[in-house]
């Protein structure tokens, strides 16, 4: 069975980490910080066997030199092709690679390619758990730092095609302040408001509200509902001074988007 377990890293970073029972030999994702993974790995009585990374922002690639010489440069470490990252000794590319294994995990590992947040950021799917990185976030979505709306648009409509049931793993506790967000766009949603009732409680009680899943997404999140009648309303509303008589997906997307950024 693969166990799927979070190390909180910063002010509110998931390193999130594969074991398959009964192996003791695990995987980090988007290791930003060494140390914590290695008090992780030592009171768990683990062996770190690689790391998979999204992106190259060092909140989830800082811990990778560290994490290396801790092992014996014994460690394969994953991440794109296109991005400049120190360390990758196995670079991937969705195009030519899509699907690759992984020692002591039976399940095969799936690339997704989701440029957008970063040029060349990716995502794992593995079984039912999508490691998303800033590309999708419960409520919310990444910055564009390099990619267009275009591609974001893209990215995350690939990942919302994924079965129903996938649990999103992104790489940040964003939630709440996603809610808030979302809820302006789209006050009148059900699920929406229950969801951010239950998200209240979960911080409340310093749980993380990661995993979420691609179904609650789907019914929540204004990134991937860029086009439900209420929210184009509101992006009308709010950007009233646009004429708005083409406002296409695309175009509501890009203007969410925008709104967030100052919001
Ligand atoms: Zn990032």
């Amino acid at each position: 069975m693969l166990t799927i377990t979070a190390i909180k890293a910063f002010n509110d970073n998931y390193i999130w980490v594969l074991q398959q029972q009964p192996h003791t030999q695990v995987y980090v994702v988007d290791p930003g910080d060494a140390s914590v993974v290695i008090d992780y790995l030592q009171a768990n009585q683990l062996t770190l066997a690689g790391i998979l990374l999204t992106h190259h922002h060092n909140d989830h690639t800082g811990g990778v030199a560290a994490l290396q010489t801790y092992s014996h440069n014994r460690l394969r470490v994953y991440g794109p092709d296109n991005e400049k990252i120190e360390g990758i000794t196995h670079p991937l590319h969705a195009k030519a690679k899509p699907r690759f294994t992984l020692e002591y995990l039976s399940a095969e590992l799936q690339v997704l390619d989701v440029p957008g947040h970063t040029a060349g950021h990716i995502a794992y799917v593995v079984e039912d758990a999508l490691f998303c990185g800033d590309t999708l976030f419960s409520g919310g979505c990444g910055r564009l730092f390099e990619g267009t709306p275009a591609q974001m648009l893209d990215s995350l409509q690939q990942l919302a095609k994924l079965p129903a049931d996938t649990r999103v793993y992104c790489a940040h506790e964003y939630t709440l302040s996603n809610l808030k967000f979302a809820l302006a766009v789209n006050p009148n949603n059900r699920a929406l408001q229950d969801y951010n009732e239950r998200a209240i409680q979960l911080r409340r009680q310093n749980k993380a509200t990661i995993p979420s899943t691609l179904a609650l997404e789907r019914a929540i999140n204004p990134f991937l509902r860029a086009s439900d009648t209420e929210i184009v309303d509101s992006i009308k509303q709010h950007f009233s001074d646009l004429n708005h008589a083409n406002l296409d997906e695309l175009s509501g997307f890009t203007l969410l988007r925008q709104w967030k950024d100052n919001f």
